[in-house]
């Protein structure tokens, strides 16, 4: 078993900063902050992109609700539905059907000729749908849309209930990148959260999608699951390295039983302490690391020749409700219960987050919009500071001062201030041109509060005190 030593963190400042709830700034500004909206609302956001100087290219987020079986400690918006229950396949075609008219809604939309270069659909569990469904999915999208030829596609797999012929048409429709729901490897933590898929079962799978020829194949991993210990985590690892995936998402999780009825079950007693998921954490920074990953934003690794390490590097990577992507110069629409769009510069827009509604919505009003987010200028910059800080843990004015056309020192006059305090506290470095440098260990791990210092709806004294509780996992 690997025995890697992780870096040190300053225990009393990270007690003094972690013991506060904090969004993750999986959008800016979050949706605290929406307000309600109508299709006539979001048909003028639309129009709005068509408007800018530069016309952006394309990406679609599919949200697919339905799932086999229920994980204790999900977030997710999901819907349990036993293809085995009374009613099931219908629920599911209606779904179909709603999900494919919104697709066929939005072609016809300004901007339905520019093109598609991501696709993702996820869940729920995508792979809930039958090989028909599937192609009824991409052919309805490839009608209403241009797809570009080297178009990144990508799905949630969850290895439980893919088969090998789902993976097959999957590749052969075009779907290039695999995600894999893996969490954990130990069978007792896999019992606790009612996710038991054996490690072979994974190997089985990463070797099919690999022999088809997916150009990536990526984990979501979670610490601070019931009855993880250091040990099962480092032995999670360990496994996880066997099976070389491309990148891998290493969430924490947040048990906020308040807000998530599922995770009622799962009692304090039996989740490791912040010391310990702190060194869950690090465990993983230093893990990965000797495994040749690098480590990217808040809580992502990508092997240095994948598309995310590359898009790091280049400046070029995003934060957003599917985690880090790339295609920071695309708009993203969303399809679907929950689904989220992003238009740049222009604002968010968000479906009804029920099924059932969405499917009511669609077939009364041909709309499920619901939410929405204009964007006001000062939205705009803090949103590019914040990406910047999640992205590449700093913050470079003069790119902020280039894009925006204000003088950084004077915008953010309070928050350089507050940054001088966080390098006393030794979470950031205050470089010449007031360039902004987190520094590794500690100013990483509490990333979360440096953003929130840019966050404008929060409290000012919010990176310190806490206020907002807004956390999220991927399945
Ligand atoms: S974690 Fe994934 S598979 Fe499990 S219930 Fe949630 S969405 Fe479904």
């Amino acid at each position: 078993m690997i025995q890697s030593t992780p870096p040190i963190v300053d225990e009393e400042t990270f007690r003094r900063y972690s013991g506060i709830s904090l969004p993750r700034h999986v959008s800016y500004p979050m949706p605290t902050w929406w307000s309600d909206a109508t299709e006539a609302d979001a048909e003028e956001m639309r129009r709005a992109t068509e408007r800018r100087d530069q016309p952006l290219d394309r990406s679609l987020y599919v949200h697919i609700p339905f799932c086999q079986a229920l994980c204790k400690f999900c977030a997710c918006c999901r819907v349990i539905l036993r293809k085995t229950q009374p009613g099931a396949e219908e629920r599911k075609n209606v779904y179909l059907d709603a999900l494919i008219a919104e697709i066929r809604h939005l072609g016809t939309q300004p901007g339905a000729d520019r093109p598609l270069r991501q696709i993702h659909w996820g869940g729920g569990t995508p792979t809930y749908l039958e090989i028909d469904d599937i192609t009824r999915l991409v052919t309805a999208t490839h009608e209403a849309f241009t797809v570009a030829d080297d178009a990144e596609v990508s799905i949630e797999v969850d290895p439980r209930v893919t088969t090998v012929e789902q993976l097959s048409l999957l590749r052969t429709l075009g779907f290039n990148r695999v995600s894999l729901g893996v969490q954990d490897f130990d069978p007792q933590v896999q019992e606790h959260v009612k996710r038991i898929q054996p490690y072979e079962m994974v190997r089985d799978m990463v070797a099919a999608c690999r022999e088809l020829g997916f150009v990536s194949v990526n984990f979501d991993l979670i610490y601070g699951l019931p009855y993880q210990t250091i040990e099962t985590i480092r032995d999670t690892l360990g496994r996880c390295m066997t099976l070389a995936p491309d990148r891998v998402a290493y969430y924490h999780y947040a048990q906020i039983p308040e807000k998530i009825a599922t995770q009622v079950a799962i009692h304090h007693h039996m989740m490791p302490d912040s010391q310990t998921k702190l060194q869950m954490f690090l465990l993983g920074v230093q893990m990965f690391g000797e495994a040749g990953y690098d480590f990217i934003g808040l809580d992502h690794f990508a092997r240095p020749d994948e598309m995310l390490a590359a898009a790091a590097r280049e400046g070029t990577l995003q934060r957003n409700f599917q985690g880090m992507t790339t295609g920071a110069d695309l708009d993203l629409l969303g399809v679907g219960a929950s689904s989220i769009s992003h238009l740049s510069q222009i604002g968010f827009l968000q479906n009804v987050r029920e099924p059932n509604t969405f499917v009511e919505h669609m077939d009364t009003a041909g709309s499920a919009i619901h939410r929405r987010k204009p964007f006001t200028f000062d939205d705009c910059v803090r949103q590019a500071v914040i990406s910047q800080i999640y992205c590449g843990a700093r913050i470079v004015p003069a790119v902020i001062e280039a894009r925006y056309d204000i003088d950084f020192a004077a915008y953010f006059e309070r928050e350089l201030g507050i940054m001088r305090d966080l390098e006393r506290d030794g979470l950031v470095t205050v470089e010449s041109g007031n360039n902004v440098q987190l520094t590794f260990p500690l100013g990483r791990v509490l990333m979360r509060n440096v953003a929130a210092v840019f966050d404008a709806y929060l409290d000012p004294e919010a990176y310190r005190t806490g206020e907002q509780h807004c956390f999220s996992v991927n399945a």
